[in-house]
């Protein structure tokens, strides 16, 4: 069974990311810090190694050991507002992180990765959408940190003949239909797991940051993308570079397409979830961009990739239903 090792495997976007592969003949191989992963979150039969991308000599042992075809590379700090008071955490995990991951790569003779970069390197544009050929601007640490990655690997793949996809998540949300994972950070920072936490009594309310941008309410505005066809974007995003034999990079937005403001996913919360938990005005977040809506033409035209999920209120309702069958294991 071709192996795949899956940096950050553990975490949310990962272990659905396992799944996929698991269904689609692959073996993964997680290899996470679990600084934000759990171990549980994850099948017993995959093999894991508790070990963080900082550490060369964990990763050459984890080449050796399991002799991966390609790497898909989700190991991150993630959170935009922490990254404008902790700028150097970002770049030491995600930049320097991925620059030793990549060496070990190279050393190790794995020239395929799927790398997960973000909507937020476009920073604050006023365009309707926002498609690949944009200029990378981020408003944040967060997104220069992926940005930086995104030129290393481009460089990989043209001088040392890798081949690679970086994926630009826009909001990762919902969780796996069946409930078999879900989203568990700790502390929890994304809007909607903190609204459902608001909902289940979990939280006094939740805070609104900014209602003065210059959006039709107010709030910022994001593309909220279902976890699930997120993992299936890999398996695709996978077979595209597995699939060539010349050295090959692009950067693919995953996003519906369509835009909810802050203000819209909450009412959506309260209507998913039959609670009207209590909401409140805050100052806005520094580092926030005001719109990000991705065009994903190109991820149709190059990955066969379409979102099953849509309708926002369907993503939210997985989320309530794998939070409300394990209340525990999501707080
Ligand atoms: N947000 C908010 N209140 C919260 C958490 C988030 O108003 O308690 C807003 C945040 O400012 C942003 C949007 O919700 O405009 C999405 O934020 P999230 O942290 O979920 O994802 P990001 O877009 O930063 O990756």
């Amino acid at each position: 069974m071709e192996k795949i090792l899956v940096t950050g495997g553990a975490g949310y976007i990962g272990s659905h990311i396992c799944l996929k592969l698991q269904e689609s003949g692959y073996l993964p191989v997680v290899l996470d810090n679990l600084s934000n992963g759990h171990r549980d979150a994850i099948s017993g039969d995959i093999p894991f190694v508790h070990a963080d991308i900082r550490n060369r000599t964990a990763l050459d042992d984890t080449f050796k050991k399991f002799q991966p075809t390609a790497v898909i590379h989700m190991a991150a700090l993630i959170e935009a507002g922490l990254s404008m008071q902790e700028p150097a955490s970002f770049y030491e995990v995600n930049t320097t992180g991925s620059f030793n991951l990549l060496e070990a790569m190279r050393h190790h003779e794995c020239r395929q990765i799927v790398f997960s970069s973000t909507a937020a390197i476009y920073g604050n544009t006023n365009l309707d959408m926002l498609d690949e050929t944009l200029p990378a601007q981020p408003e944040n640490p967060y997104g220069r940190s992926k940005a930086m990655v995104e030129t290393m690997i481009a460089d990989y793949c043209a001088l040392y003949g890798f081949r690679s996809i970086a994926l630009r998540y826009f909001n990762a949300a919902g969780a796996d239909p069946s409930r078999r994972t879900g989203e568990r950070h700790d502390p929890e920072t994304h809007l909607i797991p903190l609204a459902l936490l608001a909902a289940a009594g979990r939280r006094d309310g939740l805070k609104i940051f900014g209602n003065d941008y210059d959006t039709p309410d107010g709030t910022c505005i994001r593309d909220y993308v279902h976890v699930d066809d997120l993992a299936t974007a890999h398996v695709k995003a996978l077979e595209h570079i597995t699939g060539k034999t010349k050295p090959f990079f692009d950067c693919v937005n995953i996003g519906t397409g369509k835009g909810c403001s802050v203000r819209e996913i909450l009412m959506l919360c309260r209507e998913v979830t039959g609670i009207e938990f209590p909401i409140s005005d805050a100052a806005r977040r520094p580092g926030d961009p005001v719109k990000l809506i991705a065009n994903p033409a190109k991820a149709n035209s190059l990955l066969n990739w379409k979102p099953k999920y849509t309708d926002p209120r369907e993503t939210i309702a997985h989320a309530w239903a794998y939070y409300c069958s394990n209340p525990r294991k999501s707080e």
